[in-house]
């Protein structure tokens, strides 16, 4: 059985600045395994620019921005295998894989790197009636078949959800020459960040319904039409708010998983909330060594957050690597607790002992909030209080705390984060 020091599942972006920051740290031995036939993960499909401009203060394509780390990649000379599938890890780091070329094989890890991405919720998540006609796909599969594959998949079309991928598909089928009718978003807000909506629905004048869902839908061979209608505050449709739209193809952008189900199988401890493992200050999970990064982690806004992330776990897989046990000090650690309107927190527990000098937790809320604080206690004391002018559930939010105020509360056991009315 092959070994390595650091194991990283995933070549896209998470997977790629984890593998340049384990090297950069003193780690030789590294493998990038990745089930695609190219390194960049989603990234390869998103042409439209708008990527970097919180690393390298430059609006760049996706594809532009993937090759800036994998060129490093390829510079530090960190192996990667393509076309190859992760079938399984066990508990004691030995991950099962699958290509044409070696057949089934196994690969021994002292740390590895969770980076496997997300995959988009499909129509059978969904329960919307009707047969299964042509022309339903999900906003990311009509990405890759206009952007990767050159097929256009339909030219009257709706868009249900307004999560950013939903957005950036609205623009990308006019410039085609399709005509987007609508895009309905069941929730009373958009899930997507406030610049998409102006750059890929206002500027091309198409319109947003919040509190609509697709009712039913008509045609059996081909897609011929959708009936949206508008929602109560329970999500239930209002009778007599009815419409009837014409269309050829209905475009799902209704929501992100996690791709976990190896993380599950070796018993890492999930995040109902995120989808996503429970980690550490160190991007650490459950499992000592086990670290995890992206996506995978929980779903980002912005692909310059998760690049600086998985730049934190390929650190402290290298540390982990290095030092082993000795680096689990015993240390004071400290809870971080997500309460009114904080959905949850990354990560999860801090050991003071252990994080570098500044932290970044990040979340998400769960509704709009206006004119509001990002508070942060600890304990019963207010530390921090930022006013922020709206937050919404399309944004990652964050805090940053810092060793040096953190050791000057040695008793210190929770971080309440939370929302607060100003
Ligand atoms: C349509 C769309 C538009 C976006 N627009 C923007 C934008 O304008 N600006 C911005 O900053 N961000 C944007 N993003 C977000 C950004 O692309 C993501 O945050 C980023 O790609 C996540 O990186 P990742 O490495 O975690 O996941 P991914 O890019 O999904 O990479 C995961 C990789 O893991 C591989 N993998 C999964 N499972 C296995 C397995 N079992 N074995 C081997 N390999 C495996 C996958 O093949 C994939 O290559 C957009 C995303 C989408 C989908």
């Amino acid at each position: 059985m092959k070994s390595y020091d650091v194991v990283i599942i995933g070549g896209g972006p998470a997977g790629l600045a984890a593998a340049i920051s384990s090297k950069k740290n003193g780690i030789d031995s590294i493998l990038i395994l990745e089930r695609d036939k190219e390194l960049g993960g989603i990234l390869n499909q998103c042409i439209h620019n708008g990527f970097g401009l919180h690393t390298f203060k430059e609006e760049l394509t996706g594809p532009e921005y993937a090759a800036r780390f994998i060129e490093q990649v390829k510079e530090l000379n960190i192996e990667y295998e393509l076309n190859t599938m992760v079938m399984d890890i066990s508990p004691d780091k030995v991950v099962t894989a699958m290509n044409r070329t070696e057949g089934l094989f196994e690969i021994k890890a002292k740390a590895i790197v969770l980076a496997m991405g997300c995959r988009e919720r499909s129509r059978g998540a969904l329960n919307i009636p009707g047969y299964r006609p042509a022309g339903i796909f999900s906003a990311g599969t009509a990405q890759r078949l206009v952007n990767i594959e050159g097929y256009m998949p339909g030219r009257e079309v709706v868009i249900l959800g307004s999560g950013d991928i939903g957005l950036i598909m609205a623009r990308r089928m006019t410039f085609e020459g399709a005509k987007v009718k609508v895009v309905a978003e069941l929730m009373p807000y958009s899930g997507g960040l406030k610049r998409n909506i102006v750059q890929c629905l206002d500027d091309y004048g198409i319109p947003l319904k919040l509190s609509h869902t697709v009712l039913d839908i008509k045609g059996k061979k081909r897609l011929e039409g959708i009936t949206l209608a508008e929602v109560d505050s329970k999500g239930k449709p209002i009778p007599g708010t009815e419409e009837y739209y014409s269309c050829d193809t209905l475009l799902l952008s209704v929501g992100l998983v996690p791709e976990n189900e190896i993380s599950r199988g070796m018993g890492v401890e999930m995040n109902p909330i995120t989808s996503g493992p429970n980690v550490n200050e160190s991007l650490e999970t459950s499992i000592e060594g086990v670290f995890a990064c992206g996506n995978v982690l929980h779903v980002h806004d912005l692909v310059d957050f998760v690049s600086e992330e998985a730049t934190t776990a390929g650190k402290n897989a290298a540390i982990y690597v290095k030092n082993g046990k000795e680096r689990k000090s015993e240390g004071h650690e400290i809870m971080l607790n997500p309460i009114d309107g904080v959905r949850y927190t990354v990560p999860k527990n801090i050991n003071v002992q252990r994080m570098d000098d500044s932290i970044t937790v990040r979340f998400r809320v769960g509704g709009v909030y206006k004119n509001c604080y990002v508070s942060a206690y600890f304990d019963d004391e207010r530390v921090i209080r930022r006013k922020r002018p709206v937050v919404a559930p399309g944004e990652m939010e964050e805090i940053k705390l810092t060793k040096e105020q953190l050791l000057k509360y040695p008793d210190l056991k929770t971080i309440t984060v939370k929302i607060e009315e100003a």
